[in-house]
Order: structure tokens, then C-alpha cells, then sequence
């Protein structure tokens, strides 16, 4: 968490930002440690600043600001980081702010005039902040840490990078250098959806029953989206205007151990450990 629909419902909100030129960088003081950053706060702003936005993209679980001299700034939330901006869910986590302004008043760029923000926030500080150039990204995007994204990839693409795999799909599913996107919720939920059982092995799964693991991918992936992502029991996770996703309200079987799957009403939702990762599902839906 968070996982591709959160990270598209933060990059759909920085879609404002699109056309405003940047005019501070500032890392607000914080007691806690800050967040990995390369380069360092210095390097960034001479980096970015007079930059303008050009776009914001997503990557895997990261949110791409798209410069115009072709460099990025990406951020990854890993457990508990937001990109918005405004209305951050207090000041104590803020840990970075990128001052806008509109790209006319930029000429005279200066910081009264900042009109806009994109603000990074992190609750646990795992996240990380990184400006690329385009060879960078580019050398990233051909090194094959990263799979297709979980959305644009077509099935028979999504098949051939599962089928040959001699591990449990639920982990196999995590795996961002096979399909980029998919995290811990979303995983339980699609599997769920598909009838399978996490811990079927992906070699023995047969090309309808990966058929059905890629329609529910898209389905719920999107369906997420819609309803803005899913804030959890912890509350970390919140769309623009500090206010809660709305997806957690659909989900089936993530942290429903012990309550009556909604699905069949006949067995209770069963929690197991996969690779240090909660799994959830039922017995009756998901079979050996
Ligand atoms: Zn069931």
C-alpha cells in the first residue's frame, strides 16, 4: 500500500500542476528521518527549478512529474507516502515541497509568487524521491526491473510472464519485474475474483484460469480507481482534500479473516502467511 489505483488517483490529482513552472523546492523541518532523496535537496532545486511541468505520468507504483527539458521527478510511496496538492493530513510527515507558478508570472520567478504546490508527504519515511534525466529513465525502463503495467499489458503478454513460474501465484503476482502495479490488497482481491487459490503454483494453472486472473486484474484495478483507491483501518492513505478512498468498502476477503465471505455466505474468509505477506481468501470460492 499504496498500490497502482492509489498511485493513479495521486497522479490524477497533480494533473493541475500541468503547465506551471517551478519556482521552490523546499524540505520542510521534520524530527522524524528524512526520506531518501537522490539527488540531495540542493542539487534538486538548481536541477528543477525554472522547470516546467509537461505531464504526470505513473510508473508501476510511482508518480512521474514530466519536466521540460525531458528529465522527471519520481516519487514512490512505498507503505505510506502521499503526493498531492494540498491538504496534506498534517505538517509533522510533510517532507517535501515543489513551489508552482504559472508559467506567465514565471519570468519574474520568485517565491511570492508560488500559487500552487506539490506537496510530498510520508508517514513512515520509506518512500523516495528521485530526478531522473531521460537517459536515466531510459536505461531503468530497458534493465527489466520493471514488468509492463498492470493496465496496458495485453493477455497473452500478462500469460507468458506468469506461466512458466514454479511459485505460488498469490507472491508471484507481487513480482513488479513480471507485471508492475499489483501490491498485497489488490493481489487477494483478483484472486478472489478469479476462483483461485493463492497458493496454486502458476506452472499448473491453465491458460482459462489465467485468462480469468487477467480479467479481474484489469476489473478491480479499475473498479479501484474509480472509487479512488482503498484507505485502509490505519487511515495512511487519503486522496486530495485529506479525504478517504472509497474502494476498501468493496473489498471481499482482504482483512476479512473470520467474517463470512461475501461471496458464497458459506465459509468464513481464511488468513495464511505467503512470503512474509497476509494472503486472504475462501475455501469454498478459491479451491485447491
Ligand atoms: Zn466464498
Amino acid at each position: 500500500m499504496p498500490e497502482l489505483p492509489e498511485v493513479e488517483t495521486m497522479r490524477r490529482s497533480l494533473f493541475p500542476s500541468i503547465g506551471m513552472t517551478i519556482v521552490s523546492v523546499n524540505q520542510p523541518a521534520s524530527r522524524y528521518r528524512p526520506v531518501k532523496m537522490e539527488p540531495c535537496i540542493d542539487q534538486l532545486q538548481e536541477r528543477i527549478v525554472n522547470r516546467s511541468v509537461v505531464a504526470v505520468e505513473r510508473l508501476g507504483k510511482r508518480v512521474v512529474v514530466c519536466l521540460d527539458d525531458g528529465s522527471q521527478v519520481l516519487f514512490q510511496p512505498k507503505m505510506a507516502g502521499l503526493v498531492l496538492m494540498d491538504t496534506p493530513p498534517n505538517e509533522t510527515h510533510l517532507r517535501l515541497v515543489i513551489g508552482l507558478a504559472l508559467s506567465d508570472s514565471a519570468q519574474q520567478a520568485s517565491k511570492s509568487c508560488v500559487t500552487s504546490q506539490i506537496l510530498y508527504w510520508d508517514q513512515r519515511g520509506l518512500g523516495t524521491i528521485q530526478h531522473w534525466t531521460a537517459e536515466q529513465m531510459k536505461g531503468f525502463l530497458e534493465s527489466g526491473v520493471l514488468g509492463p503495467d498492470a493496465l496496458a499489458v495485453d493477455f497473452e503478454t500478462f500469460h507468458a510472464r506468469f506461466r512458466d513460474v514454479s511459485r505460488p501465484v498469490k507472491p508471484t503476482l507481487l513480482d513488479q519485474s513480471r507485471v508492475a502495479g499489483i501490491g498485497n490488497l489488490y493481489a487477494s482481491e483478483i484472486l478472489h475474483r478469479s476462483g483461485i487459490h493463492p497458493a496454486r503454483r502458476c506452472d499448473r494453472l491453465s491458460k482459462p484460469a489465467w485468462k480469468r486472473i487477467f480479467e479481474s486484474t484489469r476489473t478491480i484495478l479499475l473498479e479501484a480507481i474509480e472509487h479512488e483507491g482503498s484507505t485502509l483501518s490505519d487511515g495512511t492513505y487519503r486522496k486530495s482534500k485529506d479525504d478517504p478512498g472509497g474502494y476498501q468498502n468493496s473489498h471481499r476477503v482482504y482483512d476479512r479473516a473470520d467474517l463470512l465471505c461475501l461471496t458464497c455466505g458459506q465459509h468464513l474468509i481464511v488468513r495464511i502467511v505467503q512470503s512474509q505477506r497476509s494472503t486472504f481468501f475462501c475455501k469454498g470460492c478459491q479451491k485447491r
